[in-house]
């Protein structure tokens, strides 16, 4: 039984090295117990927070220990009334090829409805995050300006398809001009801009968006959100969604660099975690769940094969080598 820990904790970028691949016995579930085994793993952007021992909303991984982080499996053997072997779950679970669980905060998902990544993804975390960051804090109207970055990632590639449905004029950002022109041509935005090609972000905005910012979806916060934060208008909302530009600092630089400009405009800037909004998930799973069918939400992901290559998976994301969902199926 495969299991991966935390070797130790990251200094500025992960590498292959902060990881350990290890073995232990399969368990067997006790009574009141369920054997899993992992069918489909998440690695996110937020998993590297929790390498370092800062506190943050999240507590952090223990050295030596598996990491955990969401994940699909299948029910292999049950001794809970609630589960039946062959049943499909979704959690918080260690990255260990079997593990057994008591089912607690597990919830079933159904292979019939959508691939089973797809609860990872558009159907999961990084969907709803999408879905609450503008419904809950940018509440984009009709006929206005969205900007998304990270726009080819997970989250970004959700919430501009959700921009267009509530018909904005979105524009993306994203980091290769493969990536860019999937913006346009399978995600539906009306512009794109690579900022790995661009010197000056803030005039590449104003020429994509004649009208101004209205909301702004910040999935990777640094220089390219000073760029988008120079154009808000007035009254404009910027969701605080992620930070991924920073995320391997070892300092934390001063700011925001933004105050002044919060004023002047009267923005509203807001950090936003879906933890927060539990109680708003099953409405905005049906909603997810119904323009996927409605074929309104293109579901995109990246599927890495093999449990070992979890790591790796996860190191992929701060090199942009994920488009949509990158995920890994055991
Ligand atoms: P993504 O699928 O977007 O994967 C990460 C992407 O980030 C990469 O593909 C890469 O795309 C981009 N990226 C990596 N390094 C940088 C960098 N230095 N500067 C700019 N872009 C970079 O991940 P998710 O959609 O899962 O997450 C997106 C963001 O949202 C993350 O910051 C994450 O932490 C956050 N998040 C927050 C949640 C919350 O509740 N607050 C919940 C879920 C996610 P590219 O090629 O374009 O550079």
């Amino acid at each position: 039984n495969q299991v991966i820990t935390l070797a130790k904790r990251p200094v500025g970028k992960p590498s292959m090295s902060d990881f350990s691949l290890t073995t232990e016995d399969k368990p067997s579930p006790a009574d009141g117990e369920i054997l899993l085994h992992a069918a489909y793993v998440s690695v996110d952007p937020y998993m590297r927070g929790r390498m370092s021992d800062a506190e943050s909303y999240i507590h952090p991984f223990e050295v030596n220990k598996p990491i955990e982080g969401l994940a699909v499996a299948e029910v292999v053997e049950s001794k809970n009334s609630d589960f039946e072997a062959g049943d499909f779950v979704v959690g918080f679970l260690a990255w260990k090829e079997y593990q057994v669980s008591q089912g607690k905060g597990l919830r079933k998902v159904d292979a019939d409805i959508a691939p089973l990544s797809a609860y990872l993804g558009i159907l999961g975390m990084t969907g709803l995050t999408a879905y609450l960051g503008l419904s809950e804090i940018g509440k984009p109207q009709e006929g206005e300006t969205l900007v998304v970055s990270g726009a080819a990632g997970a989250v970004g590639s959700v919430a501009g398809q959700i921009g267009k449905i509530q018909g904005c004029r979105v524009v993306g950002i994203a980091g290769s001009d493969e990536k860019v022109a999937k913006l346009t041509s399978e995600f539906g935005f009306d512009a794109a801009i690579n900022y790995n090609t661009t010197d000056d972000m803030a005039t590449a905005i104003a020429e994509n968006c004649p009208d101004g910012v209205d909301v702004y979806f910040d999935n990777v916060a640094g220089e390219i959100s000073d760029g988008v934060h120079q154009n808000m208008n007035r009254f404009g909302r910027i969701i605080n969604c992620g930070a991924i530009s920073g995320y391997n600092d070892t300092s934390v630089p001063t700011g925001p660099r933004v105050e002044m400009m919060l004023i002047k405009k009267s923005l509203l800037m807001q950090g936003f975690i879906v933890g927060n909004y539990e109680d708003k998930f099953p409405k905005a799973s049906k909603q997810l769940a119904e323009w996927l069918g409605e074929e309104k939400l293109k579901f995109s992901e990246t599927v890495v094969e093999g449990f070992e290559n979890i790591p790796k998976a996860f190191l992929d994301l701060f090199e942009g080598k994920n488009r949509g969902k990158m995920v890994v199926k055991i």
